[in-house]
């Protein structure tokens, strides 16, 4: 068909004619699933790679019910700390998409290689393929072939084993929540301090920003607080959400470092007043006592080492 859409992110067919609205566009994409696509051209996502992670991020969000998924250029960005790094990572983000999709343990979750291989943010069905067959070497999962082609994977018991420890420790995620206003004032303590202090030990800092995000904000933040490895909350301009995310997490027993600008120290609330809080006036001096605190309190990510 002439005009049958492209979905920008797999660059394939989408189901659904693209419908314009005043600022975005709005696709559904049997691979991708529904997002909708604002301010960006195809100049904003320079790489294939880039386009890839987009895809399967975009696809997960949607199995995790969440449909109304905003690509922009935030989220762009941003990509390379949402999506998995390495194939041991990936192996186990399939392995998460095909723990929810069963229905119970032991079932067999009908799987379509050429329609969702974005669920291991593969490039394509043979990436995939790979990845169901390293799943099964390693006994995490086992792969059957139905008398006309169809395939279907099922978790093992060690799957199953392996899924629990995922969730429950978030030992193996490198993902650094940051809970912070995004007052102009105080983004330098992102930009200068946080990210660069939580690079330096190894961790993938992701600040979430109102703005990229806005359907399903809520369950994006607590999907996010609950896949990593701690959380650094940041209390100046005692923002409610800032509070709610770091309590969150804490109730998840994630750590949390605290920090907060020296003049709005007097306004921490009470309940967080006993916390050892990190004060900073400048935020180029916060880098090495927030590093300090996060080698102490977490230890160093994976190969670092100062
Ligand atoms: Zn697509």
């Amino acid at each position: 068909m002439a005009n049958q859409p492209r979905c920008p992110l797999c660059s394939q067919d989408a189901d659904q004619a693209l419908q314009a609205t005043a600022n975005s566009l709005h696709y559904s994409c049997k691979r991708c699933g529904r997002f909708f696509y604002s301010g960006l051209t195809f100049q904003d996502l320079p790489s294939l790679q880039v386009l890839t992670l987009l895809c399967g991020y975009v696809r997960e969000q949607n199995e995790r019910g969440n449909s109304a998924i905003e690509v922009n250029k935030g989220v762009a960005e941003n990509i390379q700390n949402l999506a998995p790094r390495g194939v041991q990572e990936q192996a186990d983000r399939l392995l998460q998409a095909i723990a929810r999709k069963s229905e119970w343990p032991g079932f067999k979750v009908p799987l379509d290689a050429r329609v969702d291989y974005p669920l291991g943010y593969c490039a394509n069905h043979e990436e995939f393929n790979f990845f169901l067959g390293m799943l099964q070497a390693r006994r995490m999962i086992d792969n059957f072939s139905g008398p006309s082609g169809e395939t279907t994977s099922s978790l093992t018991g060690d799957g199953w084993s392996h899924v629990d420890q995922l969730r429950k420790s978030n030992v193996e995620s490198l993902k650094v929540f940051v809970a912070m206003s995004f007052a102009a004032d105080v983004s330098a303590a992102f930009t200068d301090a946080i990210k660069p202090a939580v690079e330096a030990c190894g961790y993938r800092p992701l600040r979430i920003d109102n703005k990229d995000y806005l359907g399903g904000i809520f369950d994006e933040i607590v999907a996010e607080v609950r896949e990593s490895r701690f959380v650094v909350a940041d209390l100046t301009g005692q923002r409610q959400g800032v509070y709610y995310e770091a309590g969150y997490a804490l109730g998840l027993g994630l750590p949390v470092v605290l920090t907060c600008r020296k003049d709005d120290l007097k306004n921490v609330h009470f309940d967080a007043k006993h916390m050892n809080i990190l004060v900073w006036k400048n935020p180029l001096k916060l880098v090495k006592p927030l590093q300090d605190r996060i080698r102490a309190v977490i230890g160093l990510g994976p190969g670092v080492t100062f």
